[in-house]
């Protein structure tokens, strides 16, 4: 089986998780976060490519882990 190199560009979604963690919008502390990404219907996640949709990510619950 032959490995090939995956799109350079990052999908969406990953992009904007990580501009939601940077802005606060997203819980940083230690545990487990239950997260929903929405993508708009025509968006290539759905046919193996990559996310170019402007998703939806909600925060569904989170679990918070130990303090240290
Ligand atoms: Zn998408």
């Amino acid at each position: 089986m032959q490995k090939r190199e995956a799109s350079v560009q990052k999908h969406n979604y990953i992009t904007k998780i990580h501009q939601m963690w940077q802005t606060g919008a997203l819980p940083r502390t230690a545990g487990y976060h239950q997260i929903s990404v929405y993508h708009d219907d025509d968006c290539g996640i759905f046919s193996g490519k990559r996310c170019g949709c402007d998703p939806e990510v909600k925060l569904r619950f989170s679990l918070h882990g130990h303090a240290n």
